[in-house]
């Protein structure tokens, strides 16, 4: 099937009526992205929503987050790895010539699957690594503001706020996961990526990252790549599933939709089998 066929499908959100794609914040035409010559993701084409949460489902290997790392030009970070086709955020092409992707990894920032916050350093440096990158000049008075105001963003400053002198290392999973959301939202980007970022968590530290995730939509747009079915249905407004048919064929994108539609009514019967568990 083409893509073409696929996104004309009843349920599917077809890239077709401008005023889907007139709403999106970031707008996918048609993307395909590659290691060398293997090409991980095939022709992808998907609007993503402002201030919504999108999820990225599919089993393993499917391109989620390749897919997510395009999005920031984190990919093209891997030797030979390369983008065909266009992403525009708020219609601007992320990948024109004139566009330097320092910039664009600070507007669109990315947190990981383990959180790596430098552990070292202290809780509030570590919030204030980001802005301190970027050269900005600020009062102590200000970077404390700074400090507080994306801690509290991520719903962590009740608990760090007697040790922000601290070492970072000295929190726990859950903690350094919402310390590492602080970091990303301190230097004020618009969009944020979330590679798995409860992969590595207890099911308490999850559930608060979940939470955060639901409270960030407000201000930021979402897209998180999980590998939890739950995870996805709880938090996110949009669910793309992607699925590869083998080993050395690329990832593709399935159907995409409101996030109780796909998970209650799937158009496509490789959705329905994966989020009812019978493969992936
Ligand atoms: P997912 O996130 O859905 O598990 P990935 O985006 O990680 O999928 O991977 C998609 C495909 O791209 C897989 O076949 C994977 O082996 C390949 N791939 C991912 N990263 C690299 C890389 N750095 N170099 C070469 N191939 C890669």
């Amino acid at each position: 099937m083409t893509t073409t066929e696929m996104l004309s499908e009843p349920g599917v959100q077809p890239g077709a009526p401008a005023s889907q794609f007139d709403d999106a914040r970031i707008d996918v035409r048609n993307l395909s992205a590659y290691y060398g010559k293997f090409r991980a993701l095939d022709d992808v084409s998907m609007p993503i929503a402002s201030n919504a949460v999108t999820a990225l489902i599919g089993p393993s290997g499917c391109g989620k987050s390749t897919l997510l790392r395009t999005l920031n030009r984190m990919h093209e970070v891997v030797p030979g790895a390369r983008v065909e086709g266009t992403i525009a955020v708020d219609g601007n092409d992320l990948y024109a010539p004139e566009v330097d992707p320092v910039d664009v990894r600070r507007r669109i920032g990315m947190v990981f699957q383990r959180p790596n916050p430098f552990p070292t350093m202290s809780i509030r440096e570590n919030v204030l690594a980001g802005p301190r990158l970027n050269s900005k000049r600020f009062s102590a008075a200000a970077g404390a503001e700074r400090a507080e105001d994306a801690l509290r963003a991520a719903n962590l400053w009740d608990e760090v706020k007697d040790r922000l002198g601290g070492p970072a290392s000295g929190l726990s999973g859950g903690q350094q996961q919402r310390l590492c959301i602080a970091r990303a939202i301190a230097v004020s980007p618009e969009v944020i990526l979330m590679d798995e970022p409860c992969s590595a968590l207890d099911p308490i530290s999850t559930l608060a990252i979940e939470e955060l995730i639901s409270e960030l939509k407000r201000n930021y747009t979402v897209v998180i790549v999980t590998h939890n079915m739950q995870q996805a249905a709880r938090v996110s407004d949009t669910t793309a599933f992607f699925t590869v048919s083998g080993t050395g064929e690329p990832g593709r994108l399935v159907e995409r939709g409101d996030t109780a539609r796909v998970f209650s009514n799937p158009a496509e019967k490789r959705t329905e089998d994966y989020i009812s568990g019978r493969f992936g």
